[in-house]
């Protein structure tokens, strides 16, 4: 299933069209009748808005059906563009193989948050803008031939944030990952926990590693995939607590900002400070694998991982 999903909902908000796209006709602007001050001849071409996007790294204009094809990797630079959860799953499991669960689980505002915006509307304006139902999709796929409890996050639906849905569908992820004898993957891409959900949020943090904890205890592996950026409390709780902790080249991962730390410590960040390669060098990673080769890599650990569950007698 293909999901259209809008720049927004990428989190590509410095790509700009190549031609400013002209308004639509029932909206009424206030500038609409003045008269216009670039004539049609500075428009050497009309270039319809969504085609092409900037690389954040190289600046490189790439067209977007070929960046969809290279699994929103700059194929001039490598960087990667952030990728959608239904994308991610799809270039990770089998055909046909992933059966979703909790797919209608939906976030209720019991707060009542209301801040520039209420919670409700926000949630209701994500869910029209990326067909998700909230920030992470849960389920049981094949990779390769090892079945895993896989669970994806999607920085799309305001912006990955850690709520009681989220908490709630990684935990039952993994409870059921536990009854099935099943190895957990998780990839993360997270702005933490979600506010307008205040202590309801938090406590998900400690949820979701209560859950992982009794995983562990059946021996079962968890593999945590850290994608760009991950932060805060989702850092700070499943994300970085796997048997296992891989990085996609130069995703940001830390706790808080960079410009908080430098406030606080009144000193000079070090190059490279928080990107996945600096934290390998510092040991919090086990490695960094491109997008490309995260499928292979996985089912690489995974048969290594569940090699004791699969030939129990050669290892007595
Ligand atoms: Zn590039």
């Amino acid at each position: 299933m293909t999901t259209s999903f809008s720049k927004k909902a990428f989190g590509v908000e410095a790509v700009e069209p190549a031609v400013t796209p002209p308004p639509a006709s029932n909206v009424q602007h206030s500038f609409a009748k003045k008269p216009k001050l670039g004539s049609s001849k500075a428009r050497k071409k009309e270039i319809p808005e969504g085609l092409w996007s900037k690389c954040k790294r190289c600046s490189n204009l790439i067209y977007d059906k070929e960046l969809d094809e290279n699994l929103k990797i700059c194929p001039h630079c490598g960087y990667h563009f952030a990728i959608g959860s239904r994308e991610r799953i799809n270039s990770l499991v089998e055909t046909c193989s992933f059966e979703e669960m909790d797919a209608d689980m939906i976030s209720v505002d019991a707060l009542k948050f209301t801040g520039v915006a209420s919670y409700s509307s926000k949630l209701e304006g994500y869910r029209k803008s990326t067909g998700l139902k909230d920030a992470v999709i849960t389920g049981i796929g094949k990779i390769f031939e090892q079945r895993v409890a896989l669970g994806v996050m999607d920085f799309g639906f305001l912006g990955g944030s850690m709520g009681s849905v989220v908490g709630e569908k990684l935990t039952r992820l993994i409870e059921t990952g536990t009854e099935k004898g099943l190895p957990v993957v998780i990839v993360s891409t997270s702005g933490g926990a979600r506010m307008y959900e205040g202590m309801f949020s938090l406590m998900q943090m400690a949820k979701t590693c209560g859950a992982l904890a009794y995983h562990a205890r059946q021996k079962l592996p968890y593999i945590s995939v850290l994608t760009d950026p991950t932060t805060a409390g989702v850092m700070a709780s499943y994300a970085t607590v796997g048997d296992l902790i891989i990085a996609e080249p130069g995703a940001m991962i830390g706790f808080a900002g960079p410009r908080v730390i430098k406030d606080t410590t009144q000193s000079e960040l070090p190059p490279g400070f928080q990107t996945a390669e600096f934290l390998l060098d510092r040991g919090l990673l086990d490695a960094i694998v491109p997008r490309k080769e995260l499928k292979a890599k996985l089912a690489y650990y995974l048969d290594f991982l569940m090699a004791g569950r699969k030939y129990p007698a050669a290892l007595k």
